[in-house]
């Protein structure tokens, strides 16, 4: 079949958030430009659209409207007391400041204009366990959740006023980088559905294909060393294109990657009940008053696992167990208040901007999720005792690992201290319930020091919880103009950019070893603003 051939001043490749942003700035300096994506037209946005939309900002109106008092200084501290960056980390870190900087001014006042709107109440994750993680909360929720955000922006694309300079291929799979005399000058690849050659010349190509977190065996072979062997069974959190075909396309023009072992995954993933890609996995945001326990049903300790403080940390302890899976142990009174799903998908009241099924929501309880859950998501078990509930758990998986015993044990002695008292309370999750609970934002979806045996909030439900891959942190390396760089004489690659999730969120890895959260939208669009500056020539 003949090559398709397609001419334009800068090739787009992928087009999620970051693609979406580059275009925008780019139409804005009138050049011409193709988006080329190999999904179906209606996943236009990428992963910004099933995301839940929570972005980092550093004093922002809405911080101040809180009484929270940030700034740069102090954001700058927490992000790097979080990364951990290594002593050759050069970009990484100047990434970092430069990221800190401007997000506020060149993200949050930009979405303000293009007609976002956050919700009211800043949500305070990533608070730092064994190092200060967010000294304040900087987590801006949009209001319609990342669904909005992808709509918003490619509302913008279509109705921009140079719109006749764009054009969008859909089912159009890049798998290769072209050059000549040392010079990027367009990529190529296939139509699938009809198997067709493609191929596009450009002035400038800019890479903006998501990270490597869809590839589950690549992300095993790239895993962090000092954690061991991977889990057996990671699911699926990211995007089903996220295999690394661009990266290793870059990499065959020299370009640099780093910090493959760097990735952001979470530790309570469960199974999609309706997948469309193999292993598929939600996110759940962990339950703070449940019990988290490991395979055999001991709770984890002795420091437990509790969600908001450091995620990296607890997908640690559950590489540590030799395991894939651990459960968390709650009841319904507790999945109701605290149980959620992370992304736009399972938050239909946020999605769809409802007031009103939000705020009954939070007054009364999620029933509708977590009836669709214990019926629907094969990662739930339900019963009247513990000894049924471990019989179930024991089913679920088809062993005997779990010990009623010591699930038993678990449970009775954290019931037993919340009887005796709050003065009593000597244990770690309680302490932590007291401080989550003193801010706005979690007192409302908290429960007030909740027991996990107690028949008035029957039944009890396990809920078995797998390591799930999400965001790549490293990627390829690339200059503060979002330049390639090449890994022999590190210099950037003339005409190659790297935006979003491929380039690590900036620099090929800018948040080191842990994200302070909401900093992967938020960097996507920064990235694409600095390319596309870049490209036309505007700083
Ligand atoms: C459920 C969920 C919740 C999230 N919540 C948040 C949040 O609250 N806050 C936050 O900051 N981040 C969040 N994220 C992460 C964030 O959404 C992503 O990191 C970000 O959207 C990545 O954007 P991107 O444009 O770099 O890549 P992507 O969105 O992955 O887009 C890449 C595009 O490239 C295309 N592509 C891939 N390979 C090729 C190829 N070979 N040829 C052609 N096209 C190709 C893909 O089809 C895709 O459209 C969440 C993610 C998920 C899944």
């Amino acid at each position: 079949m003949d090559t398709k051939t397609y001419q334009t001043d800068v090739a787009v490749v992928g087009g999620g958030i970051a693609g979406i942003v580059t275009t925008l700035s780019l139409l804005d300096q009138q050049k011409k430009v193709l988006i080329i994506d190999r999904d179906e037209p209606d996943k236009f946005g990428g992963l910004a659209k099933e995301s839940f939309g929570g972005i980092f900002f550093v004093d922002s109106k809405h911080q101040r409207k809180l009484g929270i008092h940030d700034n740069v200084d102090l954001a700058k501290k927490d992000w790097f007391s979080f990364a951990e960056f290594g002593e050759n980390d050069d970009l990484p870190k100047q990434w970092a400041q430069d990221y800190i900087e401007n997000c506020t001014e060149h993200v949050y006042h930009y979405l303000l204009n293009k007609g976002i709107k956050f919700f009211p109440v800043v949500h305070w994750v990533e608070r730092g366990l064994y190092q200060p993680g967010n000294s304040v909360p900087r987590f801006h929720m949009v209001w319609g959740t990342g669904y909005e955000l992808a709509r918003v922006m490619i509302h913008h694309l279509k109705n921009h006023p140079n719109s006749n300079l764009l054009n969008i291929e859909f089912r159009h799979k890049v798998t290769d980088i072209t050059s000549a005399g040392g010079k990027v000058i367009g990529v190529c690849g296939i139509i699938e559905k009809e198997e067709q050659p493609f191929e596009v010349k450009a002035e400038k190509v800019v890479l903006a294909a998501g990270g490597i977190s869809g590839n589950i065996d690549f992300l095993k072979q790239n895993w962090y060393n000092p954690w061991g062997k991977p889990p057996e069974k990671i699911l699926n959190g990211s995007h089903q294109y996220a295999d690394a075909t661009i990266h290793k396309a870059a990499q065959k023009q020299n370009g640099k990657l780093t910090h493959l072992d760097r990735l952001w995954m979470y530790a309570a993933g469960v199974h999609h009940p309706s997948p469309n890609k193999t292993n598929h996995g939600l996110s759940i945001v962990p339950p703070k008053s449940a019990l988290w326990v490991d395979y055999s049903g001991k709770r984890f300790g002795p420091m437990p696992l509790v969600s908001a403080y450091d995620t990296r940390y607890l997908v640690e302890q559950v590489c540590k167990s030799g395991y894939s899976y651990s459960w968390q142990i709650m009841n319904w009174k507790i999945a109701k208040k605290e149980l959620a799903i992370s992304g736009s998908e399972f938050n239909d009241a946020i999605r769809d901007k409802k007031i009103l099924p939000f705020l009954l929501n939070i007054l009364f309880g999620n029933k509708k999720l977590v009836r669709n859950l214990t019926t629907n998501c094969v990662d739930f078990v339900t019963a009247n005792s513990i000894e049924e509930l471990a019989d179930k758990m024991n089913a679920l998986n088809g062993n005997d690992k779990v010990d009623v015993d010591a699930l038993k044990a678990s449970i009775r002695q954290y019931d037993a201290t919340i009887d005796r008292g709050r003065k009593y309370f000597n244990d770690e999750q309680l302490r932590r319930i007291a401080h989550l609970r003193q801010y706005r934002g979690d007192r409302v979806r908290t429960c007030k020091f909740q027991k996990i045996d107690d028949p008035k909030t029957y039944p009890l439900i396990a809920v078995r919880e797998f390591v799930l891959s999400r965001k790549s942190l490293g990627g390829l390396q690339t200059n503060l103009n979002c330049q390639v760089m090449s890994e022999t004489d590190h210099e950037p690659i003339p005409n190659l950019y790297a935006v979003g999730e491929t380039a690590g969120f900036g620099g090929g890895g800018i948040h080191g070893l842990r994200s302070l959260e909401g900093t992967f939208l938020g960097t996507c669009i920064y990235t694409a603003q600095k390319a596309a500056n870049h490209i036309s020539g505007k700083q």
